[in-house]
């Protein structure tokens, strides 16, 4: 059966392109965001319990308070 050979090679083709999909993301991390994972960005963090908070929130979703 034609079909079941079509199906066992795309399998295959699966197979193979998932660890060079992650080879070629580690690449290509390494080759783009070498300077963003040197320095990585730290989080706001809500000045009344702590918390990571995002740049956008005007209100901290924890604990209700407004952000600086
Ligand atoms: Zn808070």
């Amino acid at each position: 059966m034609s079909i079941s050979y079509i199906f066992i090679g795309v399998i295959l083709l699966v197979v193979l392109l998932i660890p060079l999909a992650f080879i070629g993301r580690f690449l290509y991390m390494l080759w783009v965001g070498v300077e963003v994972t040197d320095m990585p960005e730290k989080p706001p963090q809500c000045p009344h319990c702590g918390r990571d908070v995002e740049k956008d929130w005007r209100v901290c979703a924890y604990c209700g308070k407004p952000l600086k």
